[in-house]
C-alpha cells in the first residue's frame, strides 16, 4: 500500500471569533472548506460540502480518469447540498464555501477545486501551486493587469469568483498526476496564504515530521497577526505501491473551465460538468499516454439529464429563489448590467433578469473584455458585481 502521512490543523485565528473553516483527514481523502455566510452560516456551508468528499473514504477506482471524475462529481454534489440548504432556511441565505480536495488512489493523486483555498506540492526541492485561485485579483492576472505582487497587497483580494453554494451550477477545476516518494502536499485556506509567504510556507513544508510542519504553518498565521481562520492539510507520501501501472508518464491534466463567450448553448455548458472532457471545446485537456478512454458519452448524457432535470425542478418549484442568489455581469444591448440568475434559457423561461444598469457602456469596456461579459461574467454577489465593474472603469482610466 501506498504510504501517507497526514494531519490537519485548524485555528480561529486572532481577530475572528468562530471558525468557518473545516477540513477532513481521511485514510484516502483530504480536503480543506472555507466557509463564508457569517455567525453559524459559513461553518455550516463548510462542513456540509465536505460530506460527499468524505463519501469517497477509502473507495478504489478502476482507472484515474474515473477516479478524478468521481472526486469531480462529489464536489458538484457538494455545491447541491449547499444550494440546497440555504434555500430551506432563510437563515443560512448567502453561505457559501471554498473546496479543495486531494484523493489519493494507487500512485496517483486527484485534485479537485472551487474558490480561494490551495494545494500546493513541494517535490524535488521545488514549490509548487496545483490549483488556480477562482479570484478577482487571479482573473486580473491572467489578463495582464495586475502583478502577484500588487494582487496580494490589492484590497479586493480576498473577493472570490467562484464559491460552492452559490449558483446551481458549478465549474470545477480537476486534475491528476503521479505521486513521487518523498512529495509534500499542502492543502490550505487563505488564512494561511494571506498572511504568510510562499517562501515560509516552502521552508516549513521542508520537514519529515508532518506534525511539525502543519503547527509550523499554524503558528506562522497567528504570528503574522491571524487575520482569518487558519487551517492546513499536510500529506507526505512515504512510499508508493507497487503496480503494474507503466512508469509515469505524462499526467492527465483535467481542467474545466467557465464558458469563455463561445455562445455554447446551456445544455452543453452542463455536459462539461462533472465530466473529463473527451473533446476540446472546454479548456485544456492533456490526454496521459496509456491509451485509456475517457468515460464517454454515457457519463456526458446523464451529467446532461441530471443536471436539465434538476434545473426544470428548480426552476418550477421556486427557481428564482434560488436564482436570485447568483449574478453576473453582462450587456443588456450596450449597457454593461449586473444581472440576477445565471445568463441561460431553459426554452422560454429565461434564467436570469436585470438587477441593476451600470454607467458603462460596451464601447467603454477594454477590448479584450468584450467576450467575457457578452458571455456573461459570473460573480458571488451583487457588491463582488459593482467591484468588478468599478474595476473595469478604474483600469480604463490608469494604464496599470
Ligand atoms: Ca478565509
Amino acid at each position: 500500500m501506498i504510504q501517507v502521512q497526514a494531519i490537519g490543523r485548524s485555528d480561529v485565528g486572532k481577530v475572528r471569533e468562530a471558525n468557518e473553516d473545516a477540513f477532513h483527514v481521511g485514510d484516502s481523502v483530504y480536503a480543506v472548506a472555507d466557509g463564508m455566510g457569517g455567525h453559524v452560516a459559513g461553518e455550516v456551508a463548510s462542513h456540509t460540502a465536505l460530506q460527499p468528499i468524505v463519501a469517497l473514504d477509502g473507495r478504489v477506482f478502476a482507472d484515474a480518469e474515473t477516479a478524478t471524475a468521481a472526486l469531480r462529481d462529489a464536489v458538484v454534489a457538494a455545491n447541491e447540498a449547499v444550494v440546497t440548504k440555504a434555500a430551506d432556511d432563510p437563515s443560512y441565505r448567502g453561505m457559501g464555501t471554498t473546496l479543495t480536495a486531494v484523493m489519493v488512489e494507487g500512485r496517483r493523486a486527484h485534485v479537485a477545486h472551487v474558490g480561494d483555498s490551495r494545494a500546493y506540492i513541494l517535490r524535488d526541492g521545488g514549490f509548487s501551486q496545483l490549483t488556480t485561485d477562482h479570484t478577482l485579483v487571479q482573473r486580473l492576472i491572467d489578463q495582464g493587469r495586475l502583478t502577484r505582487e500588487e494582487a496580494d497587497r490589492h484590497p479586493q483580494r480576498s473577493v472570490i469568483t467562484r464559491a460552492i453554494g452559490v449558483d446551481p451550477v458549478i465549474d470545477v477545476d480537476a486534475m491528476s498526476f503521479d505521486l513521487d516518494p518523498g512529495d509534500v502536499l499542502l492543502l490550505c485556506s487563505d488564512g494561511l496564504t494571506g498572511p504568510v509567504e510562499d517562501d515560509m510556507i516552502a521552508d516549513l513544508l521542508d520537514n519529515e515530521d508532518v506534525d511539525e510542519v502543519a503547527k509550523g504553518l499554524v503558528d506562522a498565521a497567528i504570528e503574522a497577526g491571524a487575520p482569518d481562520n487558519v487551517t492546513v492539510v499536510v500529506l507526505r507520501v512515504d512510499g508508493l505501491p507497487n503496480t503494474e501501472q507503466p512508469p509515469a508518464g505524462e499526467t492527465v491534466q483535467v481542467r474545466t473551465r467557465p464558458d469563455s463567450g463561445d455562445g455554447a448553448d446551456w445544455a452543453s455548458r452542463l455536459g462539461r460538468v462533472g465530466r473529463l472532457s473527451e473533446d476540446h471545446t472546454g479548456g485544456v485537456f492533456t490526454a496521459d499516454n496509456t491509451g485509456r478512454s475517457g468515460p464517454g458519452r454515457p457519463n456526458r448524457l446523464t451529467a446532461i439529464i441530471v443536471a436539465v432535470v434538476l434545473l426544470l425542478v428548480l426552476v418550477l418549484a421556486g427557481g428564482r429563489f434560488l436564482l436570485s442568489r447568483s449574478y453576473y455581469v453582462g450587456l443588456d444591448g450596450d449597457v454593461v448590467t449586473i444581472f440576477q440568475g445565471v445568463p441561460a434559457s431553459i426554452g422560454p423561461v429565461d434564467l436570469s433578469w436585470e438587477f441593476e444598469a451600470t454607467d458603462l457602456r460596451r464601447d467603454d469596456l477594454p477590448a479584450h473584455l468584450v467576450d467575457d461579459v457578452e458571455a456573461g461574467v459570473p460573480v458571488t454577489s451583487a457588491e463582488d458585481a459593482r467591484i468588478l465593474v468599478d474595476n473595469w472603469v478604474v483600469d480604463d482610466d490608469t494604464t496599470g
